[in-house]
């Protein structure tokens, strides 16, 4: 039975694989794990089209936590404009940066507890800093990911969280880091939160809401 998931496992990410382009932080991988954490905090609920061009603005100026607490609130407010909920996330951006200089000596934390400790970093954020900036096995989980694991019928759950815990029982630890790139990507091109696309889907064979459809 395990050896049958896991090779039904490996089949969807090969075939995933194909369609695979740079994440967001792929793409920014020039810049500070500070940087990155600010990039991951900005993108939830943000297409990263958006998000991308709005933080390499801000980011020719603005390098360290001390010099996002130095903006006024209402001038970091302006810079992220476009940005989903950019007002709260400008105060929880500021916030995290006076704990990362007052708690972690200006370091940004790689574990799981201290990231979620921050303002504005909830799991999702901490655990796609842990896959894509730390190289740490993490499965970030989005509603792309909880939504496509669930269709598939990997999993039976209601919540992120819950979805999060079975799929690190279900998933193999070297294949943790592909779970969010895959699936976002499946998600955003194919497999639609109303209406999939199942028959253009190249993992129909293997998915349970699929075949049911057929
Ligand atoms: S078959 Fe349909 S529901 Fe299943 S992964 Fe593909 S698009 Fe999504």
């Amino acid at each position: 039975m395990i050896n049958t998931i896991n090779n039904t496992i490996h089949k969807v990410f090969t075939e995933l694989e194909k369609y695979n382009k740079p994440t967001m932080l792929e793409q920014l991988h020039e810049y500070t794990h500070y940087q990155l954490l600010i990039a991951t905090m900005l993108s939830a609920r943000t297409k990263d089209t958006t998000t991308i061009p709005i933080v390499k603005k801000l980011f020719k100026d603005h390098v360290t936590p001390q010099d996002f607490i130095n903006m006024k609130i209402e001038d970091l407010e302006k810079a992220l404009y476009g940005i989903g909920f950019y007002k709260t996330k400008a105060r929880n951006i500021q916030k995290s940066s006076q704990i990362l200089i007052d708690k972690f000596h200006n370091v940004v934390p790689d574990t799981i507890e201290e990231l979620t400790s921050l303002p504005g970093v909830g799991r999702k954020t901490a655990n796609c800093m842990l896959s894509y900036a730390f190289n740490k096995p993490a499965i970030a989980v989005d509603v792309h990911v909880h939504r496509i694991s669930n269709r598939l019928g990997w999993i039976h759950t209601t919540t992120p969280e819950e979805s999060e815990n079975a799929l690190m029982k279900l998933i193999p630890k070297k294949s943790w880091g592909l779970v969010n790139n895959l699936f976002v990507d499946h998600g955003q091109r194919v497999c639609f939160p109303i209406n999939p696309n199942c028959n253009g889907c190249s993992i129909v064979e293997f998915c349970d809401f699929g075949k049911r459809k057929k």
